[in-house]
């Protein structure tokens, strides 16, 4: 046994997946190691919150992974859970975009906002002519000379022209990750994009490469869909892992306070206890692992700030299946920002998903606040379900009482990759590697979504187990 002491601040999934890995990876070399995790909530899990009422299941925080982005699926298989993986269901495998004031379905064959399929987007009344024309001419623009990072509303306007940009590209992101297209990097979030223009010359000739790949290594039906997500709800993740932890001792309730290090750290805790580690991984958001350090490092606390956070918040409501004229035939809408709407998208949930309400009532999920919208988030319930519901009603039609509502407000919960993200993450990681037996991971770094963040967390296992010669 190690007699080095890991501690783990945060039990999100990243801070859960760097303790097993760090306990699977120490087992395979048939060693074994210490682990505090410490949570500052009652419960672990951080943004993933599953709620269960009655036949409901409603996801507060993320309701799926991609599984493009394989580690979240490995993850769940290694853990034993392969039974509970949860595909999408496919004949509504649809989206719609709300676009001068009305829904419109976005063209089949526009795989992510980039479009590989022509009839559809010649039918398509989502674009005009010259829009469309537009996007084609995007097999002819030559790529960039100059390299260095831009933003995801230049780049896209730059290949594919400013409707898919307004159109699709803007509410994507706003509805995924909460932020402003005109600000974030495209180096950060849609690398494969760079990568494509770089090897490809062009987008589209890149997706339709990509697709004849994806289509000759699949024979029949592919084995997951898009997006995936689990039977039991998103929850059944963590509180696995928190089943199969063995060396690692979890300690909820209690808020970490500050860091500090004589010869080894100091673990502060807000009730005034102090832990020993000799190793510290901090699993939390950057401005609070800023907030942690500031006492031992404040330039490493100054860089950690500039990660710039918003915050968001998603409201369910469920209904009566026949009070509802809408036909919901899809996964749901986003809504661009030049709409002016308060709404910034909605999931129909229990057409996307399967096992999340009883037959006789469908649930709606709403998404507002993020960069365009933050002050919505801080609405009082009375406000906030007075305002989406005339959301519901101008874009769906839906005047019905719902049957159950919730709401879940996400207070500086999504991290910004604007512009030089990549640059501003290594800088920090730079500074922190002056710490050895220090380490950060998380949803703030490299890649914001819960594969991604799994990924990072077995990096970071790794990296620890280095450091300890194990
Ligand atoms: C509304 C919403 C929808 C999302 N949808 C999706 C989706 O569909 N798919 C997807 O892949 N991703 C989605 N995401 C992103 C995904 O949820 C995050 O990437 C992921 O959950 C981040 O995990 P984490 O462990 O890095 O951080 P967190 O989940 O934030 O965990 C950090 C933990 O640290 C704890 N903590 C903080 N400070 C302290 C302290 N001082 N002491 C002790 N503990 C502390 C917190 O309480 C928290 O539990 C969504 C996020 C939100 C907010």
């Amino acid at each position: 046994m190690s007699n080095k002491k890991i501690a783990v601040i945060g039990g999100g999934i990243s801070g859960l997946a760097a303790a097993y890995s760090l306990e699977e990876m120490a087992q395979r070399k048939g060693k074994s190691i210490s682990i505090t995790l410490f949570e500052k909530n009652n419960r672990i899990g951080g943004n993933i919150l599953t709620e269960r009422v009655g036949d409901f299941l409603i996801e507060g925080g993320p309701d799926c992974f991609l599984s493009e982005k394989p580690w979240a699926i490995q993850l769940c298989e290694w853990l034993g859970m392969g039974e509970s993986l949860l595909r999408t269901n496919d004949e509504y495998r649809r989206t719609y975009i709300y676009w001068k004031g009305r829904l419109r379905e976005l063209p089949e064959g526009i795989m992510l906002m980039i479009p590989t399929r022509f009839f559809p987007l010649l039918k398509s009344d989502l674009f005009s002519l010259a829009g469309k024309l537009r996007m084609g001419m995007e097999l002819f623009i030559p790529k960039r000379k100059s390299g260095g990072d831009e933003s995801l509303s230049e780049f896209v306007r730059r290949r594919l022209g400013q409707e898919i940009v307004e159109r699709v590209a803007e509410p994507l992101v706003a509805g995924v990750h909460a932020e402003n297209p005109d600000a974030m990097s495209i180096k950060s979030r849609f690398p494969r994009f760079v990568q494509m223009e770089e090897e490809y010359g062009s987008l589209i000739k890149g997706m339709l490469a990509k697709r004849k790949i994806m289509l000759n290594s699949e024979s029949g039906k592919p084995k997951w869909t898009m997006f995936m997500t689990l039977k039991n709800g998103l929850d059944e993740l963590p509180l696995t892992i928190v089943k199969a932890l063995k060396m690692t001792t979890i300690i909820t309730n209690k808020e970490v306070s500050e860091i500090n290090k004589v010869s080894g750290y100091k673990i502060y805790l807000k009730n005034r206890d102090t832990i020993d580690a000799d190793v510290v991984i901090f699993a939390t958001p950057s401005y609070e692992t800023g907030r942690l350090l500031r006492g031992l490092n404040s330039s490493i606390s100054d860089q950690l700030d500039t990660i710039p956070y918003v915050s968001t918040a998603t409201i369910s409501l469920a209904y009566k299946k026949d009070s509802i004229l809408h036909p919901m035939n899809g996964f749901g809408f986003l809504v661009p920002r030049v709409e002016n709407r308060r709404i910034m998208g909605a999931s129909w949930v229990s057409r996307k998903f399967s096992y999340r309400t009883p037959d006789d009532s469908i649930l709606i999920r709403c998404f507002i606040g993020g960069s365009r919208n933050e002050e919505l988030v801080f609405l009082d319930d009375k406000d906030m379900l007075k305002m989406i519901r005339e959301e519901l009603r101008d874009v769906m039609g839906i005047s019905a009482e719902p049957i159950l509502t919730r709401i879940y407000r996400w207070e500086k919960a999504m991290p910004q990759y604007i512009i030089g993200h990549d640059e501003r993450v290594s800088r920090i990681e730079q500074s922190i590697s002056k710490y050895p037996d220090m380490f950060v991971t998380g949803s703030a770094y490299r890649g914001g979504g819960i594969s991604e963040c799994i990924k990072n967390a077995q990096l970071t296992a790794e990296s620890v187990l280095k450091y300890l010669n194990l």
